[in-house]
């Protein structure tokens, strides 16, 4: 069964555009069940977001496809994500990266998401607790940022951690959101809008 629902999954995926297949193969291999609550592992293999702990949501399997698509990543990659939830896109960035740097607001679902990465053997990951607007608390620069989170500007601390030639993915926007990548080049930022999405807000801690 659970084949299936994933053999489903993957086609579906694949007529919306997803075309890179490490990413397709990854999706295949990350557990997505294991990151959700007892009484939702049915439709762990639907293309649905689902609701987690503390009135967040994972995401929908599509947007976590093409959010990871979206940041071009390489085998040396150091990524940062805000707003680790579930830790589900976590795990799939972290197949993918040399290391995940993630930031959650919501200390029960850090400590969770942390559990669960280990127990899947994902040593590449480094967790924390904290305020992902103000950025990774050390002055690091990443190759990617991904923002899990929608807010109507991105965070200036967040923007001076991309390196030049980085690429940061994050929907933009309050009610009406658009999922939109953002290319450091040398001169400028270069900025393109991808699709209507909807994400929970990001939060900024005072
Ligand atoms: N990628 C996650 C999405 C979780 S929803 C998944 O698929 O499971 C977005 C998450 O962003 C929530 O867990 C929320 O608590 C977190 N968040 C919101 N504002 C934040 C902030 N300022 N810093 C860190 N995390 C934040």
């Amino acid at each position: 069964m659970k084949n299936k629902n994933i053999q489903n999954l993957l086609a579906k995926l694949k007529t919306q555009g997803i075309k890179n297949s490490k990413i397709l193969q990854t999706i295949k291999k990350v557990p997505r069940e294991q990151f959700i609550s007892k009484n939702l592992q049915n439709q762990a293999y639907e293309n649905i977001p689902l609701p987690i702990q503390c009135g967040q949501t994972i995401s929908q399997p599509y947007i976590v496809a093409k959010m990871t698509e979206l940041l071009l990543l390489q085998p040396q990659s150091n990524v940062l994500e805000i707003g680790t939830g579930s830790g589900y896109q976590t795990a799939i960035l972290a197949h993918l990266a040399k290391h995940i740097f993630s930031i959650e607001r919501i200390k029960t679902l850090q400590l969770q998401a942390k559990k669960k990465l280990q127990k899947l053997k994902l040593y590449n990951i480094s967790t924390k607790y904290g305020d992902g607007t103000k950025g990774w608390p050390t002055n690091k620069l990443f190759d990617a940022i991904i923002i899990t989170a929608a807010s109507e500007k991105i965070p200036s601390k967040i923007m001076q951690q991309l390196k030049q030639g980085g690429i940061l993915v994050a929907p933009i926007g309050k009610k009406q959101q658009i999922l939109t990548r953002i290319s450091k080049t040398k001169k400028q930022f270069i900025q393109e809008t991808i699709e209507p999405v909807h994400f929970v807000p990001l939060i900024y801690d005072t």
